[in-house]
């Protein structure tokens, strides 16, 4: 791949982790992704999958952080997430599919209503409060049920796709 395109793509990712779009990343932007997938489904942040939704989401900065906050002002600029990203992410693909792994894990928590496994419809509608853009979302929630199930598969299988998410051509970005 192109180096210029790759980062191009990577830069577009950016945008869905400033969620207040105020051209960094900071902890508030990983604070309030978890407070608007809580208000979305109608679980407080007191109990027990609230506060692990919280926990995810300060782990994932944390880890975000640690990656791309170059200068350590606990933010993250365009440059910086593209500049860090970029090179971390050559160096293991597999990062930030760990870093991530908390949070994911609560997200799934938060969105399964019936402990059956998160719906393809429960996980669109993760990813619309997310922030991503409402034509990729229904193509981005068919990718994570390749079998057709109606159900999102394993963690595993989860975490795979959102690393593939940051590291592989897309025809949306
Ligand atoms: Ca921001
Ligand atoms: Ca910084």
């Amino acid at each position: 791949m192109e180096s210029a395109e790759y980062e191009r793509r990577i830069a577009a990712r950016f945008a869905s982790f400033d969620q207040d779009g105020n051209g960094y990343i900071d902890r508030e932007d990983f604070s309030s992704a978890a407070k608007a997938l809580l208000a979305e489904f109608g679980v407080t942040a007191r109990c027990d999958k609230g506060q692990a939704l919280y926990i995810g989401a300060e782990a994932f900065w944390q880890g975000m952080a640690g990656i791309a906050d170059v200068d350590g002002d606990q933010r993250v600029t365009r440059e910086e997430f593209v500049t860090g990203a970029v090179k971390r992410l050559r160096d293991s693909p597999q990062r930030f599919a760990e870093i991530a792994r908390p949070f994911l894990r609560a997200v799934v928590a938060v969105a399964d209503g019936d402990g059956q496994g998160v719906t393809v419809a429960d996980a669109s509608r993760v990813l619309r409060v997310l922030g991503v853009a409402p034509d990729v979302v229904p193509v981005a929630a068919a990718a994570l049920d390749p079998a057709g199930t109606g159900r999102i598969p394993s963690e595993e299988q989860l975490l795979a796709a959102f690393a593939s998410y940051f590291t592989t051509p897309a025809p949306d970005a």
